[in-house]
């Protein structure tokens, strides 16, 4: 497995295995790997010739107030997890690298100022434009994201259409715990007591699958419920709760198969974030 730093010596590696014909998937991470990333990083190495997992704390992505200093880090232990997924390839950047005297955005508009938009207005700017970066550093036939940042899944997706981009955007299922926390490096941060509660964020989302399935389709009915529940739980704060058209990410009236309920909330000071297809 190669650890690559640099951006010319990437976009070299990647140019070379390109002309040899060989397939090259691409699995975009902050790093502090668990299991919700090694599932993507397995699906690409199954699909594709080679892999290509990048590491990198996207400063553009947090707002000043938000948690970029002290989000999880340990490339160690991410180098070990890769190794033993049959990565080829860690494109592990540096700050200095990737942005130097960057004064180039790339932003997706309206479908970005919904959902986690309107709590992060930065947020998916910053996203995009990494994201960007990466798949013109990368060079990747097939890109891999996960389910869980379904609106980030929806925003990329978006871009790739609307610029043209010649690769594919593989959706993932979200990898979750026994009780149903989705996994995220983010958990990291949650006291004990934090923890037990912040399962009512996918308790409150099968609420809805529920409801759904027994025949109710006003959304406000299905939300009000979802909020009844997550209230319920003194450590809770709810950022919001929505059910959407997946393209669209409008909130819908009346909920049709294929819809989407989300849910972000706090658990402390942790923003947590979830969603389910109501099918
Ligand atoms: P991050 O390191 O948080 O930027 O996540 C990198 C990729 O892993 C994104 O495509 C995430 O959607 C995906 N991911 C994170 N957590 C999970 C999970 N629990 N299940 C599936 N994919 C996940």
């Amino acid at each position: 497995m190669k650890i690559i730093n640099s951006i010319q010596e990437m976009q070299a590696w990647a140019e070379e295995q390109r002309k040899q014909g060989k397939s090259l998937g691409f699995v975009p991470t902050m790093g502090y790997l668990h299991e919700g990333h090694l599932s993507l990083v397995r699906k690409s190495v199954q699909e594709n010739n080679l892999t290509v997992v990048s590491i990198f704390v996207n400063p553009l992505q947090f707002a000043p107030h938000e948690d970029l200093e002290k989000y999880p880090r340990d490339f160690q232990r991410d180098e070990k997890l890769c190794r033993q997924e049959k990565v080829d390839v860690i494109f592990y950047p540096s700050e200095q690298e990737m942005y130097q005297d960057n004064l180039t955005a790339v932003a997706v508009e309206k479908i970005t100022r919904v959902l986690c938009g309107q709590s992060r207005p930065t947020h998916f700017k910053g996203v995009t434009t990494v994201c960007l970066k990466l798949f013109n550093i990368v060079k990747p036939h097939q890109t891999y994201f996960g389910l869980k940042d379904f609106q980030q899944y929806v925003v990329i997706k978006k871009m790739v259409r609307d610029l043209n981009l010649d690769l594919e955007i593989v959706p993932c299922p979200i990898v979750r715990e026994a009780d149903g926390l989705a996994l995220s490096s983010r958990n990291e941060y949650l006291s004990p007591a934090e923890r037990k509660q912040a399962v009512i964020l996918f308790k409150s989302l099968n609420k809805a699958k529920e409801l759904f399935d027994q025949g109710e389709t006003e959304a406000k009915k299905i939300k009000q419920e979802m909020r009844n529940l997550i209230a319920g739980q003194p450590l809770a704060k709810i950022d919001y709760v929505s059910i959407v058209n997946p393209s669209s990410l409008k909130e819908v009236e009346k909920v049709s198969c294929g819809d989407v309920a989300l849910v972000a909330a706090f658990l402390g000071k942790v923003r947590l974030i979830d969603n389910l297809v109501l099918e």
